[in-house]
């Protein structure tokens, strides 16, 4: 996964609102603008988005590209805006509490392309990684939200949206497969380091020109036991 950082700038979009945030989960919404790019929705977002000052975290282009606008610990304005009663509680601390994705789409239904909704399912499945999210739980439609439609077409296709959960989970469990895979492998020896109880026997003999510092645990001939003793001999007369 490739995130190219097209960081909107601080004080010329009200997107970029300084304030910190821990993300709690991640909210999907849809650009809205069908065949838009995604960068032209990042610009929108830097020049003010036509006055409603809003931002997100990541937006998905067409292509998969996936752009970062505004830093993960810096909340984003996506998702604070109430459009019934019953989200008005929870919806005024939205911005505050998750991390805002827009996805770009070609068609008025606003439904994601394959390359969209590849790069948009890796994205959720490392955030959720990242920050120890469950995709059933922890990963938002805006309209779950507060009460938009968005995005659209996984609002009025709510099996489609429970696809797209189960692409989230598959994606999130083989990463997770492979993160504990990673950890399970011990680090790659390093020829050139002496070992533990040794630093500093080793540091002192390489510094003083006894040891030439190379192979600290590989044994030595006689005739390179033969160069320790001469370097250490010189070393002496020196002293
Ligand atoms: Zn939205």
């Amino acid at each position: 996964m490739q995130i190219e950082d097209y960081l909107l700038t601080p004080g010329v979009s009200h997107g970029r609102s300084g304030r910190a945030l821990t993300s709690l989960g991640t909210v999907v919404h849809y650009v809205g603008n069908p065949g838009s790019s995604a960068l032209a929705n990042r610009n929108w977002f830097e020049n003010g988005s036509g006055g409603a000052n809003s931002s997100a975290h990541y937006i998905v282009g067409l292509n998969g590209e996936i752009l970062r606008c505004v830093p993960e610990n810096e909340c984003a304005a996506h998702a604070g805006k109430s459009y019934g009663a019953e989200w008005t509680e929870m919806s005024k601390t939205n911005n505050s509490r998750f991390i805002g994705i827009e996805s770009c789409h070609p068609g008025a239904d606003g439904k994601f392309n394959e390359q969209t909704t590849n790069s948009l399912v890796e994205l959720v499945a490392d955030i959720c990684l990242r920050y120890k999210l469950n995709p059933d739980t922890d990963v938002y439609r805006h309209y779950d939200v507060c009460g938009k439609s968005c995005p659209l077409y996984y609002v009025n296709n709510p099996v489609e949206w429970t696809a797209l959960k189960t692409k989230f989970k598959e994606k999130l469990h083989q990463l997770t497969i492979a993160q504990e895979a990673k950890l399970d492998t011990p680090p790659a020896a390093d020829d050139n380091a002496p070992s533990n109880w040794a630093v500093e026997s080793w540091n002192w003999a390489k510094q003083n020109g006894v040891v030439d510092g190379t192979r600290p645990t590989a044994a030595a001939t006689r005739e390179e036991c033969a160069a320790i003793l001469f370097n250490f001999n010189t070393l002496l007369k020196k002293e």
